[in-house]
């Protein structure tokens, strides 16, 4: 696997040059991040705490952490200290969760909230109601230890191409509406996390910031992560 020939092919084709890349390295060698980081990223997304832990000391000091993966409450504690954003805040109770960590070491932690917008029921996100209940309640305008910088969210896995892009539409369309509302100061909507390997370029078609790729960096992996 040629990780920096890889690199280099994928960003060749970013429609969109300014995109963000987040090299998503869950289940792979330490010896693939670090050739990764020799290649020049600095951001790697992973979705498993202890993966994180694990990889975290190994790095150089200017490796930027994106917990991409479905959050645990219980294991925020071991990440927020220098995790650089969490992409998926997918319940007001994980946000609040968050808030209380970050109090506790006196940081305010970046955060993306996830979006459910693919048609499988299995996907993590906030639907259109929770999201609208979170931001119209004071408990939500009370939050001090977050910092709320966009939105992410997955397409269906499908090979449906218009339904993938109809997804994304939608999400940039949600993510415009919200920046038009009047929201409390730690809300900064500047990121928007979408496109994977299959899709990032018509995510940054329609208006991704980020994009979270692995398998087309890394190779295929070796099993199948949540
Ligand atoms: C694994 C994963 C990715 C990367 O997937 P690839 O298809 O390998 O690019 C992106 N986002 C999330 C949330 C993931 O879990």
């Amino acid at each position: 696997m040629d990780i920096q020939a890889n690199l280099e092919q994928v960003k060749k084709s970013f429609p969109n040059p300014a995109c963000q890349l987040i090299a998503v390295s869950k289940t792979k060698p330490l010896a693939d991040l670090q050739a990764a980081y020799a290649a020049g990223i600095r951001d790697f997304g992973e979705n498993k705490v202890q993966e994180i832990q694990m990889k975290q000391p190994e790095m150089p000091a200017d490796t930027r952490w994106h917990m991409i993966g479905h959050l645990q409450s219980n294991k925020i504690k071991y990440i927020a200290p220098y995790v650089h954003l969490i992409h998926g805040v997918d319940s007001f109770k994980l946000l609040l969760e968050i808030d209380k960590q970050g109090k506790k070491i006196n940081r305010a932690i970046p955060v993306l909230l996830q979006i459910h917008i693919a048609t499988e029921e299995s996907k993590f996100g906030f639907d259109q109601v929770e999201l609208d209940a979170m931001l119209s309640s004071s408990e939500f305008t009370n939050l001090t230890h977050v910092q709320i910088q966009g939105l992410m969210g997955m397409a269906t896995f499908t090979e449906d191409l218009d339904q993938i892009r109809s997804e994304f539409r939608g999400l940039k369309k949600l993510f415009e509406a919200l920046k038009k509302r009047t929201l409390p100061s730690f809300v900064d909507l500047k990121e928007l996390s979408m496109g994977m390997s299959g899709d990032y370029q018509i995510a940054q078609e329609e208006g991704s910031t980020m994009v979270r790729i692995g398998s087309a960096i890394f190779g295929s992996r070796n099993y199948p992560t949540p």
